[in-house]
């Protein structure tokens, strides 16, 4: 029985068979990678004009797509098996609307070049479109692609439509440095330079596919197709991928205009989880299946009908506005997802201590909204913005002191709206290694998600070995005499972790480092090498011994 990433292979076919007729006048191949969608997407539009064949593909590429069974969870190298499913509905409802205006969605696999390079020879391709990425993966990719289809002859169409700026445009704007604060981008950006003209909701025609001669095409392949095992129907995230779904969960979002005009984040309970108080749009932006210009045009509509409405940074256009502000940062800073020569990255002695990152990554910290936080992200894939919050936090500057680019590692490969600007962008945010430079200000494991959810209902759904702890001890379990704990069948050291740190001695180490270590930065005009971080990580382990028995004691007292 040969596996099921073999397969796959072996169901592929030729759908010369299907359609004998060869191309022969002009004839445009639309590569699709995000912007999975037909609204609003002005490659897909372009090569249908006076084209008399589109050949709409997706490459299966094996750098993002293929098992990696020494991965931490299940799925590629890159991804979890949350996010390659959604990958893999949005390609299923985008051949499904394809088929509605009498086309198909082409799926190859392979190195993308080498695929696209033979298709284009195959079906004597005139125009290649594709959206523009500033991911330095596409960036490079794109570079090896065009570079062989100039030297073919074919005319390249590569708009900007994954966002709502052109990165480049505002970079240039402000003297080839992207700004960095939030404000002084606004004020960069101004109107989109399409805000005058309507968007598209929808594409209704597009010429047919021709033939595919030689080339081995499939239908969108399974998850067992690919190789993964897929997880239980009811462990599986709960939001579904695709245009079809991105479309009505937009509508739902933005048919009420009084929750539009009053979006006001950070407010917001980020323990709603029946109800999430924020759109969960963002899974649906990343892959493209909703076109973040269309969704700017919507909120506009909405905010032109109401009396009164917030606004940016706090309200629903100002949130796709921070999307923009971190894709212009990112495209605008070398080596933006390391610490590491990375120019706009505070240089912290972090540790690279592996037990805590499991701890945290695995849920078992022992501090309940920390780990709840976790699992909702293993099964979800999908956390509110301030529980993101509350566990970048502690794990980076907060209490565990682990690398920023360890965490964000974590998320980049379970999160189903992972995105390489924003998740890194935010990581420097929550590490105070960019953005946000309050280190003093820390979000408490234990009252943060009280104050939202004081009997601890979120908890209890995604940790249910302690739904029956008591109101009062469901935050801090490690407080609960011995027959609480017995009574709520949740004894902790065994059926729950005790917790991994003191919080409040461990935040006040953390407070004590960054602060030598901010000076150290300013000192030394951000240049900090190699050498001083060690001399800071020396001192500051001196610190924590000289610390150790007044914490342990404590520590001890607390957990028994
Ligand atoms: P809404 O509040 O409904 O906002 C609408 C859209 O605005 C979002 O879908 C998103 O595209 C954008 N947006 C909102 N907040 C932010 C923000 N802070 N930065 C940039 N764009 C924003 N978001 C991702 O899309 N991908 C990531 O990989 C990612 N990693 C993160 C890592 C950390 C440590 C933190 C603290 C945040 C991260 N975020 C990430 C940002 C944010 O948490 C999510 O965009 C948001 O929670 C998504 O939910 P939503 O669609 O309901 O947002």
């Amino acid at each position: 029985m040969p596996p099921a990433c073999l397969n796959f292979s072996l169901m592929r076919f030729s759908l010369s068979q299907a359609n004998p007729t060869m191309a022969s006048g002009s004839n445009s191949l639309m590569w699709f990678r995000k912007g999975i969608r037909l609204h609003d997407n002005p490659a897909l539009e372009y090569a249908a004009r006076g084209s008399d064949f589109v050949y709409p593909v997706f490459v299966i590429d094996p750098h993002y797509m293929d098992p990696d069974p020494n991965a931490f969870s299940p799925g590629s190298k890159l991804a979890g098996l949350n996010r390659i499913r959604f990958l893999l509905e949005s390609l299923v409802d985008l051949d499904f609307n394809l088929k509605k205006i009498g086309s198909r969605l082409l799926v190859l696999k392979g190195e993308p070049s080498e695929v696209l390079s033979r298709c284009l020879n195959e079906w004597r391709i005139s125009k290649l479109c594709f959206e523009f990425d500033t991911e330095p993966y596409y960036q490079a990719l794109d570079k090896k692609v065009k570079n062989h289809a100039s030297a073919a002859g074919v005319e390249i169409y590569s708009p900007v439509s994954h966002t709502i700026f052109n990165p480049l445009d505002i970079i240039q704007k402000n003297g080839g440095k992207p700004p960095l604060s939030y404000q002084s981008f606004i004020k960069l950006a101004g109107k989109p330079s399409w805000a005058s003209s309507h968007i598209s909701d929808e594409i209704t025609w597009l010429p047919p596919v021709g033939s595919v001669g030689n080339c081995m095409i499939s239908e969108v392949p399974s998850m067992k197709e690919l190789g993964y095992e897929d997880k239980e129907e009811d462990e599986r995230t709960p939001f579904k991928g695709g245009e079809s779904e991105a479309l009505k969960r937009l509508r739902e979002s933005i048919s009420n205009n009084e929750w539009v005009a009053n979006f006001e984040k950070p407010k917001g309970d980020p323990s709603s989880f029946l109800k999430p108080a924020t759109t969960v749009l963002s899974p649906y932006l990343k892959f493209g299946c909703l076109s973040s210009r269309y969704f700017y045009q919507c909120i506009q509509d909405v905010q032109r009908d109401v009396k009164k409405h917030t606004s940016p940074p706090v309200s629903l256009l100002g949130q796709l506005l921070w999307r923009e502000f971190f894709y212009t940062v990112a495209f605008g800073t070398p080596n933006f997802d390391q610490m590491k020569d990375n120019k706009i990255c505070k240089q912290i002695p972090w540790k690279y201590d592996d037990e805590l990152l499991v701890a945290w990554r695995d849920a078992k910290t022992g501090f309940p909204w920390i780990d709840a936080i976790m699992v909702q992200l293993q099964k979800w894939g999908w956390m509110h913005h301030l529980a993101r919050h509350c566990v970048a936090c502690f794990l980076t500057r907060g209490d565990l002191l682990v690398h920023w680019e360890m965490g964000r590692d974590v998320f980049e490969r379970l999160l189903i709206d992972s995105d390489w600007s924003i998740n890194n962008a935010n990581w420097m945010w929550l590490s105070c290694s960019s953005f946000f430079y309050q280190y003093n200000r820390i979000y408490s494991p234990i009252s943060f998600g009280k104050k939202y959810d004081p009997k601890g209902n979120y908890i209890r759904h995604f940790l249910p070995m302690l739904k029956d702890m008591p109101d009062e001890y469901i935050y801090e379990p490690w407080t609960a005499p011995r027959n609480v704990q017995v009574k709520a069948k949740c004894i902790i050291g065994k059926d729950y972790p005790k917790p991994v740190v003191d919080h409040k001695s461990a935040s006040k180490e953390c407070k004590q480092l960054f602060h030598e270590a901010y000076e150290l930065n300013k000192r030394l005009n951000g240049k900090v090498n190699e050498e001083g971080l060690k001399d800071l990580r020396r001192k500051f382990e001196e610190v924590e011994r000289e610390q150790e028995p007044k914490s342990k004691k404590l520590k001890q007292k607390l957990i028994g």
